[in-house]
């Protein structure tokens, strides 16, 4: 690509890094690129600031956007890493496959995050476990009120300078299943990255939030009766020594984060198992006290905790409500891996 790169007359002073937050503040620049009949063009980075599209794009009415979510973390040693940008590219080329909007190029999507990221640099974070949240989107943006495709389409990179979800260590959230509403269905796009989904979560997520119950457990659509993921992470189970994590089925976002830990705990010799684990099964265990830990995972946190289970009045606690060794172990191994820490065997580590 030959991105051409407009400067800032105007940089920003950097925030305090003491009080980041999550995704309310943004860099100096921006990455666009527009799609049309003719294929992608203009490749560019820009000032960061508003955009303007016609109020019949299809993203409006028809809900034609993807997006993505990774990090830039800068380690000791001053060098910025990304981690696993190419499984971002190519989830992001799957989310436009199944909603039927035209792709970026997975090797264009992270040559667009590098450069980005590096006309920002001064902008990813110092202090450990602060980091340079990216967030690359898809938007069809067709002025046209028929249904006859996406051929028209804007793909943008922003960025946003984050806190750690856990400056003062792990801590662990007290869960519920959410038995009403229900996120994605198969053949649906549970599987992709679209805003979609998440406009269909507001409403359960805010009203478990609400109840004091910050981790909602997803049910698949069919049955409501197997576990899919905790709010917007996967999720994992540690029972009788063996990790548990409900298998890929088309309604479950495939994490890569998920994905790495179940390679990591294969090397450590965990045996890791991908099923359909009904709410049933899980709260047989934790009657009878099986269930040693439960946790989330997702780029943004890494780790969740989960305290407790409530099901029907019921609050099945784990590990006394504490953080369990075995996630804070997985935790310290991913987050040393992304801050070049500990030695990547894996080639997941991509410095800027
Ligand atoms: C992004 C996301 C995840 C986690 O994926 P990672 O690639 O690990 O960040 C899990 N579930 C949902 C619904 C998500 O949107």
């Amino acid at each position: 690509m030959d991105i051409k790169i407009t400067k800032t007359t105007n940089p920003k002073p950097l925030p305090d890094e003491s009080k980041l937050g999550f995704g309310s503040i943004f860099t100096d620049h921006m990455f666009i690129m527009d799609h049309d009949d003719d294929g992608w063009h203009d490749p560019r980075i820009v000032p960061y600031g508003p955009i303007v599209l016609d109020p019949a794009a299809s993203v409006f009415h028809y809900g034609g956007e993807i997006f993505e979510g990774l990090k830039a973390y800068r380690g000791t040693d001053g060098v910025v890493r990304l981690f696993r940008p190419d499984e971002n590219g190519m989830r992001m080329k799957n989310s436009a496959d199944r909603m039927g909007m035209p792709y970026v190029d997975p090797d264009d999507f992270v040559e667009a995050v590098k450069a980005l990221v590096k006309v920002d640099e001064r902008w990813v974070p110092h202090k450990k476990g602060n980091t340079l949240y990216v967030r690359p989107f898809l938007i069809a943006t067709d002025p046209n009120l028929t249904l006859h495709g996406i051929h028209q389409e804007q793909f943008l990179i922003i960025l946003s300078p984050s806190g750690s979800y856990f400056s003062e260590g792990l801590i662990a959230v007290k869960g519920a299943f959410e038995t009403e509403d229900v996120r994605a269905v198969r053949g649906g796009t549970g599987f992709t990255k679209c805003g979609g989904n998440y406009g269909a979560a507001n409403r359960a997520i805010m009203r478990s939030e609400a109840a004091g119950y910050p981790a909602l457990i997803w049910l698949d659509g069919v049955e409501r009766k197997y576990i899919e993921e905790v709010g917007g992470m996967n999720v994992m189970f540690k029972i009788d020594g063996k990790v548990y994590t409900p298998m890929l089925n088309g309604s479950i976002l495939p994490g890569i984060t998920r994905k790495s830990m179940i390679q990591v705990m294969k090397d450590w010799g965990v045996e890791v198992i991908e099923k359909r684990i009904s709410v049933e099964e899980l709260l047989g265990a934790a009657k009878e006290g099986r269930v040693e830990e439960v946790w989330g995972v997702g780029t943004a946190a890494v780790i969740s905790p989960i305290s407790s289970l409530t099901h029907e009045g019921v609050e099945y606690v784990f590990n006394n409500g504490e953080v369990g060794e075995f996630s804070k172990k997985l935790y310290d191994t991913l987050t040393g891996l992304q801050w070049g820490e500990i030695e990547d065997p894996y080639g997941w580590v991509v410095k800027l």
